[in-house]
C-alpha cells in the first residue's frame, strides 16, 4: 500500500485537504444553524451571506472592476457554450471563435445553432497564435486553457476595438492574475481550481446584459440571473458552499499571485523532465503553448507506445499517483496540476517519471 496518494485528475479535481475537512464539518452542521449545508435553504440569510462573501472573494482575488457583475450559474461549461451565444450574439448575428483544442471546438459547434460562426484555427504544434479580426463580430471567443490538449494562452489575444472578448477559463481561473477589463465575459466551471462540479462562475461587463435572443431559456439568461442575484431558481447550494470555502483557502494561501508562482514551478518541473528525457517522454504542444495546468505527454515516442503508457499508468497507480491516463480522444498521459496539487506531489510524480524511464528505456 502506498504511504501517500496524489490525485492528478483533470476534473472534478483534487480539493485542498484543509478545505475537505472544513466541508466535513459543514456537512453535519453549517455554522451553528443545526442544519446541514446539504439541507440549507437558498432563501435563508445564512446562505445569502455566504453568497455575498463568495462574490466579495471573487472580486478581491481577481480584482474585478465595479462595472462587472459576478454571477453563479448551473449547467457547467457546456451550459455556457449555449449561454454565450444566446446572450451575446444578437448584436450582429455573428461571432468569431479562436479554436485551440477540443473545448473551444465544442463551444464553436454549439454556437452555430444560434448564429453565424467564423473559426480561427490555431496549430498547437507551431509557434504563434492566430486571432480573429472581424470588427462586425458580436464577440470573439477563446478558451484560455485547453484541458484535454494541454494548450494554454500566455497572453490575452488582441481583438478588434469594441468587440467584446469572451473567455472560457474553466481550467485556469484563479491560477494567475488576469486584467479583467480586457474581457467582456469570463466563465469557469468550478471543478478544477475553485470547487466542485455543479456551479459555474460568470463575470460579465454590465453593458453586455439586456440583449438575449428571444429564445434564450430563462435559466441561461445572464440578465435574469443578475436580476435575481444568482438565485433565480434553487441553485446548487452545496457546490456554491464548496466554492466559497476554496476561495477562502486561495486567499489565505496568498491569492492568485501565489497560485501562479506555484503552478509555474510545478509545471516547469515536469516539462523539464520531459525535455531532458532524450525523447522517452514527448509532447507535441509547442513550448510557447504548453499548459501549466494539464501536462499532456506521450511515453516511448512522439506518437506514444501504448503498451508502455499502460504500464506507466499501472505502476504510477500502485505508487499512489492516481488518474494520470490522458483523455480518451488524445491518449497518452495527462498530469493535471491545479491549485490543490502541492509542489511535493509534483516532485513525487517527477521522481516516478525519472525512475520509470531508467527502468524502461530501450
Ligand atoms: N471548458 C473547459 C476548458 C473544460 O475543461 C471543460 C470540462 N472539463 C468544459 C469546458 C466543459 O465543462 P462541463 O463538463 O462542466 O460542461
Amino acid at each position: 500500500m502506498p504511504k501517500q496518494y496524489s490525485y492528478f485528475c483533470a476534473g472534478p479535481a483534487k480539493l485542498p485537504d484543509e478545505v475537505l475537512r472544513g466541508l466535513q464539518a459543514g456537512l453535519l452542521q453549517y455554522r451553528g444553524t443545526h442544519v446541514s449545508m446539504l439541507e440549507l435553504s437558498h432563501r435563508s440569510n445564512d446562505f445569502k451571506d455566504m453568497l455575498v462573501a463568495t462574490e466579495n472573494n471573487v472580486r478581491n482575488l481577481l480584482k474585478v472592476p465595479s462595472n462587472y457583475r459576478v454571477l453563479l450559474m448551473a449547467g457547467g461549461g457546456n451550459g455556457q457554450f449555449a449561454a454565450v451565444p444566446l446572450n451575446l450574439i444578437s448584436r450582429t448575428g455573428k461571432a468569431d471563435y479562436i479554436v485551440t483544442g477540443s473545448w473551444s471546438d465544442k463551444a464553436a459547434k454549439e454556437a452555430t445553432k444560434y448564429g453565424t460562426i467564423h473559426r480561427c484555427e490555431v496549430d498547437k504544434t507551431a509557434e504563434g497564435w492566430r486571432t480573429c479580426t472581424d470588427p462586425e463580430a458580436s464577440y470573439v471567443y477563446y478558451c484560455e486553457n485547453e484541458t484535454v490538449d494541454g494548450v494554454e494562452f500566455q497572453t490575452v489575444p488582441e481583438v478588434p476595438a469594441g468587440v467584446p472578448l469572451v473567455c472560457d477559463m474553466s481550467s485556469n481561473i484563479f491560477t494567475r492574475p488576469f486584467d479583467i477589463s480586457k474581457f467582456g465575459l469570463i466563465y469557469g466551471g468550478a471543478q478544477k481550481n475553485c470547487g466542485t462540479a455543479g456551479v459555474t462562475l460568470v463575470i460579465i461587463r454590465e453593458d453586455l446584459l439586456g440583449n438575449p435572443l428571444p429564445t434564450c431559456p430563462s435559466i441561461l439568461d445572464y440578465t435574469i440571473t443578475n436580476k435575481h442575484q444568482s438565485i433565480f431558481n434553487t441553485p446548487p447550494v452545496f457546490p456554491m458552499y464548496v466554492m466559497s470555502e476554496v476561495l477562502q483557502w486561495v486567499a489565505k494561501e496568498g491569492g492568485v499571485e501565489e497560485m501562479s508562482k506555484r503552478t509555474t514551478e510545478k509545471s516547469n518541473l515536469l516539462y523539464s523532465i520531459i525535455d531532458h528525457s532524450s525523447g522517452f517522454y514527448a509532447t507535441t504542444v509547442h513550448p510557447t503553448k504548453r499548459s501549466r495546468m494539464n501536462v499532456v505527454f506521450r511515453v516511448g515516442s512522439k506518437e506514444g507506445n501504448e503498451e508502455l503508457e499502460k504500464k506507466f499508468v499501472e505502476e504510477a497507480t500502485q505508487q499512489g499517483l492516481l488518474s494520470l491516463k490522458g483523455h480518451r480522444s488524445v491518449g497518452g498521459i495527462r498530469a493535471s496540476l491545479y491549485n490543490a496539487i502541492t509542489m511535493e506531489e509534483a516532485e513525487r510524480l517527477g521522481e516516478f517519471m525519472k525512475a520509470f524511464q531508467r527502468d524502461n528505456k530501450a
